[in-house]
């Protein structure tokens, strides 16, 4: 059993309701309890020009595999019908795997923790709302991390729960 981070984004076709709804689908994966959502916020893009996104992060509680888990993601991205049109574009539904429980994972398909975290305020301050005192695996505190990255173009829209 494993406590893991998601961040969710959206940036297409009414982000919230697919935000919403992949809340609803991560608390319905098997072996899975969907113990914490975040607040939702909004944030500017980074990388190409396009409609601002909508984040959150939850927290899982889960008895899958790492790789087990990614492949739940990707069947919920897929069911959102996601298409990979260009790297860093917008996208329907994107479910990163964040943090999973202390582990630290390099493989082709799976790196984690997820190699961006620590630079987006959009991954951040969702996961605060959450873990305030949260560690990452090597040592480093979220508050740190918080303290170097101000929340430029992050809006708050809903309250977590
Ligand atoms: P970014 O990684 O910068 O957030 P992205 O989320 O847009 O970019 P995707 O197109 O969603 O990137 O994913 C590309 C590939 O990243 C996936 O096929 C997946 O195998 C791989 N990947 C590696 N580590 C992770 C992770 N921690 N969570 C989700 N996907 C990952
Ligand atoms: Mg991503
Ligand atoms: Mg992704």
């Amino acid at each position: 059993m494993a406590l893991a981070y998601i961040g969710l984004g959206s940036n297409l076709e009414d982000p919230l309701a697919q935000v919403n709804r992949a809340f609803v689908e991560l608390s319905q994966l098997p072996l899975t309890q969907l113990l914490q959502r975040s607040a939702i916020y909004t944030s500017t893009p980074v990388g190409p020009q396009q409609p601002d996104f909508t984040n959150a992060v939850a927290l899982l509680d889960t008895h899958l595999a790492p790789l087990e888990l990614l492949d739940a993601l990707q069947a919920i991205e897929q069911a959102h019908q996601r298409v990979r049109i260009q790297h860093w574009g917008p996208r329907t539904l994107d479910l990163d795997l964040l943090l999973y429980g202390d582990a630290i994972i390099n493989n082709e398909r799976l790196t984690v923790p997820h190699p961006y975290l620590t630079q987006r305020s959009f991954v951040l301050y969702p996961l605060a709302d959450i873990t305030p005192d949260l560690h990452l695996p090597d040592g480093s505190v979220l508050r740190d991390w918080l303290a170097q990255c101000p929340p430029d173009g992050l809006n708050r829209i809903s309250p977590a729960r």
